[in-house]
């Protein structure tokens, strides 16, 4: 290691700033956040400078550098673009062992400035010792993504109660306790912005590290429930909030949706059990709901932190209302994360905007599923200037189209299929109401998929798709009919 990264207390210490244009200016912002007391060397400042200097933020000499000015300074930033110059600020300033900084100039200087992911009171400085500053800022966007921003706060509420809990417990269960404050619902409520709550789950968490110090047994500790959206399919649209929960997560409970690269993302000792369809000989079974909030359950009740991974949103179409409230009725904590669900991941990649200000001015997620027919009013489903999207409608293409028109929309209706939305091998098929089944059919397309309607479909043609990011295989369809292609994305 060839620098020792060290945090340095400047409030009111003297700094002094060679140059006062640009790069100055982002060092002294910098500065100034810590409250050091500034002192500019330069003949001219950006009018960014100037005007901290009219407010009296910071002391500006309009002069040249003369080694004078180190006079009093206890650290110094040279900031100019002229070698010459900053080479003598350096000398004069190694000179009094100062610590001397040159912007972009690791040679001519003692210290330099780290990049920094701000969670105040929490800080992470990342060196490159100088010599590779690109690479330590994309390190430092790596952490940007994984701290949560409500980082800073949950820093400040532990801090507020370290010494009530320096009195409440003894040395060796105050290590045990802080961590599971920091990562179970009293942390994820101060992320989650609900003081309230953070504070009933701290108290119940010192009271559980007392009983279980005072009593012989131990008591019995409980875990929690996230309830994580795990979005359409492609792992980088995943929320922060989802990756940072997963990295948490001591079980995965996750649904068929899920695709492997998602779970890649969680920790790599969780515990990971599959509770969607059944695999094997009886393939349309799936694992009865019942059996999952069982499980949540058995786990929290474990004192585990369990995901509940479920693909899209867990709120469309995703029974995330029903565990929640089983794990309310069982009186365990729970956190919900939203996902992208489908209609948004499959009308992003496929380039079709949901709404449009010309042709449709509202958008419908409905289930395509049989079950619900009667429950859905076709004719308002079949109304103009809107996009209705079907969920769980592949196997039934016919049927949905059939209502439709029925109900009043025209067969020549443009429509669309998205299938494996966001995922390799997506495919996107374009068609009228009247001819999408057959298409679909030819096609083969298969579950998981999306049934798009309405003119918004017919839009997106004129471009975009085929810059998709998602991996290309083109649905033959036939001789495509102006509105009826397969389209390769
Ligand atoms: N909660 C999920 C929906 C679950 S219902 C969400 O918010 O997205 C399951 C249906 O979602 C599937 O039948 C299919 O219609 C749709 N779906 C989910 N993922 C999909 C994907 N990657 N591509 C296309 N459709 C998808």
């Amino acid at each position: 290691m060839d620098h020792l990264p060290i945090f340095l207390q400047l409030r009111e210490v003297p700094v002094l700033v060679v140059g006062g244009g640009r790069i100055a200016q982002r060092k002294i912002e910098l500065l100034l956040r810590v409250g050091a007391r500034i002192t500019i060397v330069a003949p001219q400042l950006t009018a960014e400078l100037a005007e901290r200097a009219g407010r009296g933020q910071l002391e500006h000499r309009a002069a040249r550098f003369a080694t004078e000015d180190l006079e009093g300074m206890r650290l110094v930033i040279a900031a100019t673009d002229l070698k010459l110059l900053n080479t003598s600020v350096s000398q004069a300033a190694r000179a009094r062992l100062l610590p001397v900084n040159v912007v972009d100039d690791p040679q001519l200087s003692t210290f330099y400035f780290p990049a920094i992911v701000d969670r105040s009171p929490l800080i992470v400085a990342i060196g490159s010792g100088g010599g590779a500053p690109v690479l330590a800022r994309w390190v430092r966007e790596q952490i940007e993504a994984l701290l949560p921003a409500a980082l800073g706060a949950l820093a400040r509420f532990m801090g507020a109660r370290r010494d009530a809990v320096r009195r409440a417990l003894a040395p060796a269960a105050r290590r045990p306790f802080w961590e599971r404050v920091a990562r179970g619902t009293a942390g994820a409520r101060v992320l989650a912005g609900d003081p309230i709550g953070a504070e009933r789950a701290y108290a119940r968490e010192l009271r559980m590290a007392q009983l279980t110090a005072s009593s012989a047994t131990g008591a019995q500790r409980l875990g929690e429930v996230y309830l994580i959206g795990a979005g359409p399919g492609d792992a980088d649209l995943l929320t922060l909030r989802a990756l940072q929960l997963l990295q948490q997560a001591d079980v995965i409970l996750y649904d068929r949706l899920v695709p492997a690269a998602v779970l890649e993302r969680s920790r790599r000792d969780a515990e990971r059990v599959f509770v969607g369809k059944h695999s094997g000989r009886s393939r349309q079974e799936t694992t009865p709901q019942a059996q999952i909030h069982e499980w949540m359950v058995h786990y929290a009740r474990q004192g585990l932190r369990v995901a509940r991974l479920k693909g899209g949103d867990p709120f469309v179409f995703g029974r995330g209302g029903e565990e929640a409230e089983c794990l309310a009725r069982h009186g365990i904590p729970y956190v919900i994360v939203p996902g992208i669900t489908a209609a948004l991941g499959a009308a992003a990649a496929a380039a079709i905007p949901l709404t449009h200000r010309h042709v449709a001015q509202s958008v419908t997620f409905v289930t395509g599923h049989p079950l619900q027919d009667d429950a859905l009013d076709w004719s308002a489903l079949a109304r103009g200037h809107q996009t209705v999207v079907f969920y769980m409608g592949v196997a039934h293409l016919e049927r949905i189209c059939a209502q439709l028109t029925a109900a009043g929309a025209h067969p020549s209706l443009p429509v669309a299929l998205i299938e494996r939305a966001t995922l390799p091998g997506q495919r996107v098929l374009r068609g009228t109401l009247s001819r999408i089944a057959a298409l679909a059919e030819r096609a083969g397309i298969s579950p998981p998929a999306l049934l798009i309607v309405g003119e918004v479909t017919a839009l997106a043609q004129l471009g975009g798709a085929s810059d998709s990011a998602y991996g290309p295989t083109a649905a033959t369809a036939g001789a495509p009919h102006p509105l009826e292609s397969a389209h390769e994305c």
